[in-house]
């Protein structure tokens, strides 16, 4: 591991003041990717910044009747907190499938949203790997990419997101609250993260020195109706192959409203707009449902590792509709 330095930020400004005087300094929060990378080589940061004293631990309402989560509100008291749990239970139910407890009672809600890809040439600094070293090259599309993209991949490097919160936030129309050495930002997340394209180093739009200070989630209320199912290859400890996060208003057999997002099949949570967009207003039956997935999944580029992932994709998508127009959602 390189020699760092450390220091413990007081309040929001000096944390971001001190990472806009070092080019090579990182913010810590709960540390369970970040002190990974740290050990691995992955990431080798001149300064640590910790920002795990800093007052953004509530989950609050907001006027408009959406709810304020602060960024370093732990993975484990979001997915326990009532406020949450009766509104926005996709949320609850992907946080719970992410990790595994111990995990979840450190992991904050800024770290998830910046976790980085689970790549296995991207944790192995002996191998080449464009978003790590860019230019270097991308082993997996040649090699072990059973894991990876399908969807809005590019020649440069075909890496998933690795978040299941992140999935469920982009369903709900979250939207991130930064502070920066310019002042204070608010981005759509599903602005939020950058498909690849000849940059793959970069995962999202947040420029050195920005802190995530919340994210916050308009009220939404059909998102009652939600729900969060995740494909793996174990129960727990292993992160998605194939997630779907789903709100569904159905009235008279008719689709109303809908929000759908996929995880494990993009290098960003894959807002499906062209399934929605199938869905608004068609009667929400199997075959409209599997019409959608159809549609949105028409783009796909697998390669012959992750093929799978299509019919897995399609599959797992119509379930969770069908089990959402039925009167109780199935574990
Ligand atoms: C064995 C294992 C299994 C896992 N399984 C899953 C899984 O199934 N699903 C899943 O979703 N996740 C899984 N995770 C990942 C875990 O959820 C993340 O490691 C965790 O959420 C990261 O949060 P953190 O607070 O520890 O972030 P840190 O490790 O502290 O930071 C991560 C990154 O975010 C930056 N950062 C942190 N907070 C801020 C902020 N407020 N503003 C700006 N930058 C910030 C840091 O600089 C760093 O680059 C797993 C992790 C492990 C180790
Ligand atoms: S897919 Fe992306 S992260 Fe994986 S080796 Fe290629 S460039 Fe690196």
């Amino acid at each position: 591991m390189n020699p760092f330095r450390y220091e413990r930020a007081r309040d929001a400004s000096s944390a971001v003041a001190l990472l806009a005087q070092e080019p090579g300094g990182v913010f810590l929060a709960g540390g369970t990717n970040l002190v990974d990378h740290l050990k691995l080589g992955v990431s080798q940061p001149d300064l640590l910044v910790d920002i795990t004293h800093l007052p953004y631990d509530r989950i609050e309402p907001l006027p408009d009747g959406g709810v304020r989560i602060g960024a370093l509100v732990r993975n484990s008291d979001l997915a326990a907190d009532r406020i949450i749990r009766s509104r926005y239970p996709l949320l609850v139910q992907a946080l719970l499938a992410g990790a595994s407890g111990q995990l979840r009672n450190l992991a904050t809600t800024g770290g998830n949203l910046l976790q980085r890809t689970r790549c296995v040439y991207f944790q192995d600094i002996s191998k080449p790997c464009n978003k790590r070293v860019p230019g270097s090259g991308c082993p997996a599309q040649e090699g072990y990419h059973r894991e990876l993209a399908i969807l809005g991949a590019s020649e440069a490097c075909i890496a998933t997101h690795p978040s299941d919160m992140a999935v469920a936030l982009v369903a709900l129309d979250a939207v991130v609250r930064v502070l920066g050495p310019q002042g204070e930002r608010v981005i759509p997340l599903v602005d939020f993260y950058r498909l690849p394209g000849e940059e793959p180093q970069r995962d999202t739009v947040l420029e050195h020195g920005e802190l995530i200070t919340a994210v916050d989630l308009p009220p939404l209320p059909f998102a009652t109706r939600s729900h969060y199912r995740k494909v793996r290859d174990r129960a727990s400890y292993a992160f998605a192959l194939v997630s779907v996060a789903a709100a569904l208003e159905v009235a008279d057999g008719v689709v109303r409203e809908v929000r759908i997002a996929l995880g494990g099949v993009a290098p960003r949570p894959w807002r499906a707009t062209k399934a929605e967009a199938v869905l608004r207003g068609a009667p929400a039956t199997e075959d409209v449902f599997r019409r959608a997935a159809e549609a949105e999944l028409a783009d796909a580029q697998p390669l012959p590792g992750n093929a799978f992932k299509v019919p897995l994709a399609r599959n797992v998508l119509v379930r969770t509709l069908l089990d959402l127009t039925e009167e109780e959602v199935q574990p």
